[in-house]
């Protein structure tokens, strides 16, 4: 058996319908935007491994910085303790967030960093004995599968058989073109009611209900909101952080800028899994105080694994590269260019790109589910093709790793020509 074959004996994969679902390719090397399977077949990672792999995969200077820390000072408990590395890339993080955030709390993962903004803003209006149990969300929002991030997201069938144990969460339409003043005056009603202790969101695309985008001066509209009412708000940059959107945050297209903000994915270049809360002045001195009580009683075996700490300031160094700035335009060029020539093609209903993101919307006549049968279709097409995209019902999106060459990336759009002629 190969390991495709033996992966199944054992193997439990996420968001996987076992029954239905089949093998899966056995990746065993990659370089670049490029990956291999065991039978050396060639793929190119069109999405960047679920959004996580921005310098292309096996990067050597991040590869150099893990291995010198490895074997200088793998881990430490950071309860009662610190470390060089920690330090450092909290010094670098500062120097790129926006001048609000002051405080920087570390975990695994993006549905972790979730979980610890959510509990910094419930915790913080207890703490100032003026309870506050609810929040505010996106329809259709992604925040993660933890029980306090999927109780902000808004994805149903990822939710549905929990939600009678789920946090509070009222839902405001998501402000694209024409729904802005909806979502707008159901804020301002909101807000106004003093119950909610955050608003929470994807800054500009929301990228699991399949890179849906909106307009900055809207999201610029609704934290003004929030900060008038004295509601916090949670930028999770899980996805857009580290130049997706073509900035370093998608925040930095606001000049408002939320209290709270979460970063993972992208933090570490795609190899260690880590991630970053990062909280202003005000909710850091909600929790100051000498009863402790008041702390804030989250912590995690791994947090600020100094492993990770190197590889997050080996990836932020790289990503302020000349080069690296230079790809991220590169890349967004050669998606306008394709949007301009796709986007009046007969099976195309929609086209958007911001940064290294480009999404497609493909006509169809019933309403298409996240993993409905045109899905499949695609997603099949795409890997026999040696195209690694994971379309969201009938959005089909890429968003590769900064380094795919220019030859690659055509092969991508190429791909996609081709499938709409099938489909
Ligand atoms: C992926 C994602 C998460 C969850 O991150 P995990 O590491 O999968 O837990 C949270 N928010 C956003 C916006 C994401 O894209």
């Amino acid at each position: 058996m190969n390991f495709s074959e033996r992966d199944l004996l054992y193997n439990w994969h996420p968001y996987t319908q076992h029954k239905t679902a089949g093998f899966h390719p056995a990746i065993v090397k990659g370089k670049d935007a490029l990956l291999w399977d065991e039978n050396d077949k060639e793929f190119i990672d069109a999405i960047a491994s679920w959004w996580v792999n921005p310098f292309g995969h096996s990067n050597q200077f991040i590869a150099d910085a893990i291995y010198k820390q490895l074997t200088t000072l793998e881990h430490v408990l950071f309860g009662g303790f610190t470390h060089d590395k920690a330090v450092l890339l909290s010094e670098k993080l500062m120097t790129i967030l926006p001048s609000n955030q002051k405080k920087i709390f570390y975990s695994d993962n993006g549905s972790t960093a979730v979980e610890v903004a959510i509990k910094g803003a419930l915790q913080y209006f207890y703490n100032k004995g003026n309870k506050r149990s609810k929040i505010i969300a996106f329809e259709d929002a992604f925040h993660g599968d933890t029980f306090g991030a999927m109780a902000a997201s808004g994805i149903s069938f990822y939710t549905e058989a929990f939600k009678d144990s789920l946090l509070e969460v009222v839902r405001v339409p998501i402000p694209t073109s024409g729904n802005e003043l909806r979502t707008i005056a159901l804020l301002e009603q909101l807000v106004a009611t003093n119950e909610y202790a955050a608003f929470i969101f994807e800054p500009l695309v929301l990228g699991a209900a399949g890179m849906v985008m909106y307009q900055p001066d809207v999201l610029e509209k609704m934290i003004a909101i929030c900060n008038i009412h004295k509601v916090f708000t949670i930028a999770d940059e899980v996805m857009t952080g580290f130049g997706k959107t073509g900035k370093t945050f998608a925040t930095d297209y606001l000049v408002n800028k939320p209290d709270i903000m979460c970063l993972s994915k992208a933090l570490t270049g795609g190899t260690i899994p880590m991630a970053i809360t990062t909280f202003c002045q005000e909710v850091y001195d909600g929790f100051f105080d000498e009863d402790i009580n008041k702390a804030l009683f989250h912590g995690h075996t791994f947090t600020a694994n100094p492993t990770g700490c190197a590889a997050a300031l080996a990836s932020i160094d790289l990503l302020q590269t000349d080069e690296m700035q230079a790809n991220i335009k590169r890349v967004n060029s050669s998606h306008l260019a394709f949007e301009q020539k796709i986007k009046q093609h007969s099976k195309v209903r929609t086209t958007r790109v911001l940064g290294v993101i480009f999404a497609l919307e493909i006509v169809t006549t019933s309403a298409e589910s996240y993993y409905g049968s045109m899905r499949t279709q695609l997603y099949n097409f795409f890997i026999e093709n040696g195209i690694i995209l994971r379309p969201v019902g009938n959005i089909v999106y890429i968003l590769p790793p900064y380094v795919i060459t220019n030859k690659q990336l055509e092969k991508v759009y190429v791909t996609i020509e081709k499938v709409l002629e099938i489909i």
